[in-house]
């Protein structure tokens, strides 16, 4: 941990909290709270998650003699705000520290955009590209027994993060309702809209932070109609984060997956590129754009880079030679506190992850409610609500910036870690 951050008066538990990503979330609160000289009960309480639940349990494969035995998890960070809420991730990389920073992460997220949840998450240490269509049912039906008691409705909510997908919601609802004996759609959110599901939520986190590229893009000047960007991961956020954004008559000059990085000068063929993963499962192969890996596409000139795939991205090594006007974070934790000081001398403008990438939650909460209040929104109702809360949160976020001269990302931070310290000094200490 950066000692520069750590106070005097209280030392930092290794053992199983020490990860680099906890430790990433832990520093950035830490740096938030020094500057806005939080209550130090509560930096303390907040530090670290209320929850935890590790499981290791057994995964049936297709041939029947094979058990594998795998590793899950879920975290809930903050329980005072309401019900907690947060993703569900599936990638070989899960850990309890990954998911513990990606619950904090969300609880900072859900207080900036002022919606009554806690945060969470959940993963499960697998690579879902390697298993069936059967085996990833299996291991998710398993996997919410594991967790059946600490999820509901009113208790902790999950949705999809990278490697899930409505599907394995649909999975999850209906475990969970098959233990209680009647359907419960609000127990996840990004569901298929057939099962309850909102309408727009599956895009709902690319078009979020499309609508932030707006205002933001306006603020630094910016002519999105002349603009170039780049994006990084081509998954739920980052596929839906391009289209919106050619849509807007920005040229995607560079895009990427886990199996290569593709750049034209001229602008891609988003349909052309669709066209060509329907066929291959990934962008490697495509014909019409020079390959190019993973760390050229993070320098490339634009005027937008969006990273909306991975974690620590965007780090001490790279981070001089980004070379980008607008930084927009779709992924969670993409760029390290090093790179974040670079980028800051560098006068790169920053839309930070909890308020990047926060259109997804939103639209989850949209979902909850009409679920709770069995109403069914129409796409239009949906995306009015979500620019709303997306621009004034970021209206909010950009005022304290300037007037608490800070940056961007401890802007929000402290905006989402006075909110949770209010509601928790209120609340007080039980007994
Ligand atoms: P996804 O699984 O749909 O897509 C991930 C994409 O990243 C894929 O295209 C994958 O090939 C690519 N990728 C993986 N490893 C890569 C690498 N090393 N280099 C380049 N590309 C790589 O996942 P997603 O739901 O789009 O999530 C992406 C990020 O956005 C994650 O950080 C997630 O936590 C965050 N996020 C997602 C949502 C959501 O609603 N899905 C909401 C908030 C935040």
């Amino acid at each position: 941990m950066d000692k520069s951050v750590e106070q005097s008066d209280h030392v930092i538990p290794e053992a199983e909290w020490d990860s680099p990503m906890f430790n990433l979330a832990q520093q950035q609160f830490l740096q938030a709270s020094k500057r806005m000289d939080l209550d130090e009960n509560i930096r303390k309480r907040l530090l670290f998650p209320q929850r935890a639940l590790i499981t290791s349990f057994p995964c049936r494969k297709d041939k029947y003699s094979e058990v594998e035995t795998v590793f899950g998890y879920r975290v809930q960070h903050v329980l005072t705000m309401g019900p907690t809420k947060g993703g569900i991730r599936y990638h070989e990389d899960v850990s309890l520290g990954e998911v513990s920073a990606l619950a904090m992460w969300m609880t900072w997220k859900c207080a900036l955009l002022q919606l009554p949840f806690g945060g969470a998450k959940g993963g499960v240490r697998i690579n879902p590209q390697l298993m069936s269509r059967s085996e990833l049912q299996r291991l998710t039906r398993r996997y919410t027994m594991e967790f059946v008691n600490m999820i509901g409705p009113d208790k902790d909510i999950p949705a999809p993060d990278m490697g899930t997908n409505a599907q394995v919601m649909a999975w999850i609802m209906d475990t969970y309702s098959q233990q209680v004996g009647h359907a419960v759609p609000e127990v996840v959110t990004g569901k298929p809209v057939v099962l309850g599901g909102s309408k727009g939520r599956e895009e709902a986190t690319g078009r979020g932070l499309v609508y932030l590229i707006q205002d933001a893009a306006y603020h630094v000047g910016i002519e999105l109609k002349n603009a170039t960007a780049v994006i990084q991961g081509y998954g739920n956020v980052g596929r839906n984060a391009a289209a919106f954004l050619e849509q807007l008559g920005v040229k995607i000059i560079g895009i990427s997956d886990v199996s290569c990085g593709l750049y034209h000068e001229k602008g891609l063929s988003l349909g052309a590129i669709d066209d060509h993963i329907q066929e291959h499962g990934v962008l490697k192969g495509f014909s019409e754009a020079e390959e190019i890996s993973n760390s050229e596409l993070l320098e490339l000139k634009c005027d937008i880079l969006a990273p909306c795939a991975l974690q620590n991205q965007i780090t001490a090594d790279n981070a001089s030679y980004i070379n980008c006007r607008l930084l927009a974070e779709g992924a969670n934790g993409p760029t390290t506190l090093e790179a974040d000081r670079k980028l800051r001398e560098r006068d790169i403008f920053v839309l930070p992850d909890i308020l990047g990438n926060a259109g997804g939650v939103t639209v989850s909460y949209f979902e909850w409610v009409q679920n709770t209040q069995e109403f069914a929104w129409t796409l239009e109702e949906v995306n009015n609500r979500l620019h709303n809360i997306m621009v004034e949160a970021f209206q909010r976020t950009l005022l304290r910036s300037q007037r608490d001269d800070v940056d961007m990302r401890t802007a929000a931070l402290i905006e989402g870690i006075q909110r949770v310290s209010e509601a928790k000094l209120l609340r007080g200490v039980f007994p």
